[in-house]
């Protein structure tokens, strides 16, 4: 695996106007994804993780306002392009998008092969594996594309599946499809937003199993935005964890699962049964992004809370690519 970043979010903030005054929904959010390996973002509802997504994805929400850093993509900064060279660019040729739920994400009136053909005529494929242009007259070229990636996922007998419609699938086969889509296009990158969250515990492990395999096969990274650490630790190469939009540890998802070093981390992975040999919540709740707390955001729910901690904001040390911790208590320098 190499060591240059496929994708680079450096200093990333972002808010949204609303009634009540901004609202600082990315803060100084910071990581780098490498190509091949699978990068979590795992964090409560309501941390950004999802508005972290999109805005990588070039689909920023309503009313959004940059307010610091960038977003690189194979050295290339995503917001000096134009809206329509981001839609050209990254959603398909460059980056693949696979949605949290497959009952929701299809139009029930057309057939899957006339949806799957859109996302690759949109998405506008530059050439073949052989070189030759990739022109969007090019039906039977495109049709066979899809064949192949529908086979890939494993969906039976892939050419009939183009003609038959959403509803004719399970839950699962939906899951697979969307996989397919993002795959079509050659991505160098694909955004996953909890695609396992609507499925059954046993579909979702086959799932996982399938995003890992072809992301082996295929050498494409994976951006895999989840809530639960469980996921992480089945599917994930190295995790940011995120809280109340600011990256609060990062490190490989080995590392942090089993030696958590933030506060906030650690009560995380101990709301997972599994992980913890009990079920234990977090006091508290996330904080408002509109009236976010002094210093660090985690201190009105953190038990080992200094003075300095409401006061001075930790910021996120550790070596470039490896451990980096946000606190003042357990952090690098402490
Ligand atoms: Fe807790 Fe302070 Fe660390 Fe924040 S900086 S996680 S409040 S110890």
């Amino acid at each position: 695996m190499s060591e240059a970043p496929l994708l680079e979010v450096r200093d990333l903030s972002l808010s949204v106007k609303t009634d009540a005054g901004p609202a600082r929904i990315l803060d100084h959010v910071d990581f780098d994804i490498r190509p091949g390996e699978i990068f979590g973002i795992v964090g409560e509802s309501g941390c950004g993780k999802s508005t972290l997504a999109k805005t990588v994805l070039g689909l920023p929400p309503r009313n959004s306002v940059i307010d610091s850093g960038r977003v690189m993509f194979r050295g290339e900064n995503l917001f000096e392009l134009s809206r329509r060279q981001t839609a050209r660019r990254l959603r398909g040729g460059t980056m693949g998008f696979i949605p949290q739920d497959p009952f929701q994400s299809f139009n029930p009136t057309f057939t899957i092969g006339k949806q799957m053909l859109e996302i690759l005529r949109w998405s506008g494929l530059p050439e073949d594996p052989e070189g030759r242009p990739f022109g969007r007259a090019d039906r039977k070229r495109h049709r066979d594309r899809l064949i192949e990636v529908l086979s890939a996922v494993q969906i039976p007998d892939p050419a009939e599946a183009l003609d038959r419609y959403p509803h004719q699938f399970s839950g699962g086969q939906r899951q697979r499809i969307l996989i397919a889509g993002a795959l079509a296009a050659r991505p160098g990158l694909i955004l996953a937003d909890e695609p396992t969250t609507a499925l059954d515990v046993t579909t979702q492990m086959q799932i996982l199993k399938l995003l890992r395999d072809l992301a082996a096969e295929y050498d494409v990274a994976m951006m895999f935005v989840t809530h639960d650490f469980g996921v992480v630790a089945q599917i994930c190469d190295r995790v940011s964890v995120m809280y109340a939009g600011q990256t609060v540890e990062t490190g490989t998802a080995a590392d942090i699962i089993d030696n958590p070093r933030h506060p906030y981390t650690e009560k995380l992975i101990g709301c997972h049964p599994e992980r913890s040999g009990n079920l234990v919540g977090i006091p508290g709740k996330v904080s408002s992004p509109i009236d976010p707390p002094m210093g660090c955001r985690f201190h009105p729910r953190c038990a080992l809370a200094e003075r300095r901690c409401s006061e001075v904001r930790p910021p996120l040390e550790g070596p470039a690519g490896g451990r980096r911790i946000a606190c003042h208590v357990r952090g690098a320098a402490s």
